[in-house]
This record gives C-alpha cells, sequence and structure tokens, in this order.
C-alpha cells in the first residue's frame, strides 16, 4: 500500500521539486552560474522570511542551522538567556552549553505559549545577555510562540535574537526585519516540503558584527558561519554544496512563493482540524498557542497509542506521529505542514482517524472528517 506521510515533517514532496533533484549537475565550486543561481535562490528565501538580511543555505538538516549558530556566536563564559516552553526550546540551552555559554533559563509552562509579560517582568530584573534563543513552533507539543512580541522586546535590550523557526517558516507569518530577528534558520523538509537536507538561515548585521569581534576563533569548521561572509564576492564556499537538493529546494521555495495563499490557508485548515477533534471530545495538548502547522492531541485514556498508531498504518496506510521525551506515548499528533496542508489530505487523515479511534473503543461525540469540513468555512 502506498503510504500517505501526516507527520510533522518530513512531509509530501511534490511532483516538480522532485523532479527538479534529479537535473544534471555541475561543478557548484567552478561554475559561476551556479553562483547565481545559489544567490537567486537566497533571494526567494529572502522574500519568504521577509528580510534584507544575508541568507545562507548549509548542507545539513535544521540541527545543523542550530548548532552553527550557537558556535558562531557564543563565547566560553558568555552569559546568555534560554526561552524554554518545550523540549526543542530546552534543547537550545544544550547547544549553548555546549559552546561554553553560560545559560540562564527563563522557564514556562510547556503546555502554552511563552506569555510576554512575564518575559516583561524577568528582564526588568535581568537583562544582561549577549543573546537569546528562541523557538517558534514547538513542534512536540504543537504550540506557536509569540515570536513578534517576543523578538522586539528582546531588542529593546539590546540582547541578539536566534529563532528556530523549523518547523514554522512557510506555514506562520514570519517578518525578520519588522520583529528585528538577528538570526532565524529552517530546515527543508517541513513547510517548504523538500527532501531533508538542507538548513537555512537569515543573519543580520549586528550578528555578523557579533561574529566578527569574537575574541576567540570560533571552534570548528563546518558550523563556522563567518567563513560564509564572502562567497559570492570571492567565488568560493566553504565546502562542495549539495547541488542536487539546492535544485529540489529551490523548486520547493518558488511553490511556496507565488501560492503566496499559505499562511492563510495553514490557519484555516489548523482551526478546522482542532474544532474536530473537540468536537468530538477529544483533548488537544496545549491550552493556549496552537499551531497551525502540527496539531498534538491527548491519547485517549485506556488507548495504547501504539495500537492508534499502527491501525492508521495499516488498515489506512497513513502515518501520524507521537512524540518523544515526556510526551512519549501521551500524545498524537497530525501535521498539516506545506503540501500536506490540503483539504482533501485532513479529510482523509481524520476519516481515518475516526474510524482507527471507535475501533479502540473510544465513542466519538461528531464524525471527525464531516465536523472538519463543516468548520473549514
Ligand atoms: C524538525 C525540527 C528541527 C530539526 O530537528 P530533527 O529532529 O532533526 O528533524 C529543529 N527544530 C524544530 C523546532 C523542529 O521542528
Amino acid at each position: 500500500m502506498k503510504k500517505m506521510i501526516m507527520t510533522p515533517g518530513p512531509t509530501y514532496i511534490h511532483e516538480d521539486v522532485r523532479k527538479a533533484m534529479a537535473c544534471e549537475i555541475t561543478n557548484p565550486d567552478l561554475d559561476h552560474d551556479f553562483y547565481e543561481f545559489y544567490r537567486d535562490t537566497c533571494n526567494q528565501v529572502k522574500d519568504l522570511l521577509h528580510t534584507k538580511n544575508d541568507v545562507l543555505m548549509l548542507a545539513g538538516e535544521g540541527i545543523l542551522g542550530l548548532e552553527a549558530s550557537c558556535a558562531s556566536l557564543v563565547e566560553e563564559g558568555d552569559r546568555v538567556l534560554c526561552i524554554d516552553n518545550g523540549i526543542f526550546g530546552h534543547g537550545f540551552g544544550d547547544f549553548l552549553q555546549m559552546y561554553g555559554g553560560d545559560v540562564v533559563y527563563f522557564e514556562a509552562e510547556y503546555t502554552s505559549d511563552i506569555e510576554v509579560e512575564a518575559l516583561e517582568g524577568f528582564l526588568k530584573e535581568d537583562h544582561d545577555f549577549k543573546l537569546a534563543t528562541l523557538v517558534h513552533c514547538e513542534t512536540p507539543s504543537g504550540i506557536t510562540n509569540p515570536v513578534d512580541k517576543i523578538c522586539k522586546l528582546l531588542k529593546s535590550y539590546g540582547i541578539l535574537t536566534v529563532v528556530d523557526s523549523v518547523s514554522a517558516i512557510g506555514g506562520e507569518p514570519l517578518n525578520v526585519d519588522e520583529w528585528g530577528i538577528d538570526i532565524v534558520l529552517g530546515g527543508s523538509q517541513k513547510c517548504l516540503s523538500a527532501a531533508p537536507g538542507l538548513t537555512f538561515l537569515s543573519v543580520s548585521q549586528d550578528a555578523w558584527a557579533m561574529m566578527n569581534n569574537r575574541k576567540t576563533p570560533v571552534r570548528g569548521y563546518y558550523c563556522n558561519l563567518s567563513k560564509w561572509q564572502s562567497w559570492y564576492e570571492d567565488k568560493w564556499f566553504p565546502y562542495t554544496q549539495s547541488i542536487s537538493e539546492i535544485y529540489g529546494f529551490r523548486k520547493a521555495v518558488e511553490r511556496v512563493n507565488t501560492k503566496g495563499d499559505y499562511i492563510e490557508r495553514h490557519k484555516k485548515i489548523g482551526q478546522a482540524v482542532r474544532k474536530s477533534l473537540l468536537e468530538g471530545g477529544l483533548k488537544l495538548y496545549p491550552t493556549s498557542g496552537h499551531s497551525n502547522t502540527v496539531t498534538t492531541m491527548m491519547v485517549p485514556e485506556n488507548i495504547a497509542f501504539k495500537s492508534l498508531y499502527d491501525t492508521m498504518l495499516d488498515d489506512h496506510g497513513i502515518m501520524i506521529a507521537g512524540a518523544f521525551s515526556h510526551l512519549k506515548d501521551k500524545v498524537l499528533r497530525i501535521g498539516h505542514m506545506g503540501e500536506n496542508c490540503y483539504e482533501e489530505k485532513l479529510f482523509i487523515t481524520l476519516k481515518a482517524l475516526d474510524k482507527t479511534i471507535r475501533k479502540h473503543g473510544f465513542d466519538l461525540k461528531v464524525e471527525l472528517h464531516k465536523s472538519f469540513a463543516n468548520h473549514l468555512d
């Protein structure tokens, strides 16, 4: 049976993107046309992020963007702030520490989005930080943080901002320049629906300046963003580029930019998915800040996550996700990202979920897929 992958990344890849990856390659180090292609692709990403800042694409998954930001900016003993309301948010702190950061955590509830007033109160007492890290969408819990307000607040204290938007870029609003984000990073395999394997980041002048004014050299090479400062002028990449992945990624970004309706689409579908689950008598994990790219619901009592997962896959050919760490076996996640964020795909998924949940003995109050359809308008 052909599987439908409805996980919060990797997502379905459109045929045009797959075909682009099969294009004939050139030598990306020597061919000047490739430097132009790489730059044009960065410009497309700038449009997507609403920024004039430099954009880079690196060969490696989203985690590389995250680690490279920490490696390039943090020096031994730097006081840095880790804004933590979830698994990825907390994990950012581990990377900060790995590169010598003296990490202070702003810990918030894992079931809701960051309360800006609480952060404001915290910063009034203590704001001596070189930079702060923040996650846009906490993918395991399905929570989107108010990055706009948080970054503006941090900037008002002169704190540099690094935002992991891997599971939000291309699904939620993101205005890098207006919100004053110094580094935002994404991944190819989430809402942009390209193959896994690339990370991309936008880097502000302040972030470049921080790298250039380091007292100690960056530990490592592959994670050193400053190696990229004049790649275009010098026609030199720090290492050979993953050209086929970049071909595919370019097509994927073009698709998102030319359609231009992605924010509305994700919002409409995210809302309808949540309403249908609630109407069916199910519970969502977050109490606020619900993400429009992934929905995290509680596994009903007395049902094992594994049995829901297996039935969805074996009877219906649909792959959904669980989560890890403290959420393991407690929640079920449906990704509605990028190429998976279409009415027909969620209708089919919810119809299968409806049958699956009933099969395991939970009496739903409405038919999930019908309720979903009713809530689309
Ligand atoms: C997917 C994702 C990443 C990349 O992590 P992987 O587990 O390697 O895919 C980073 N940050 C967030 C918020 C993500 O959703």
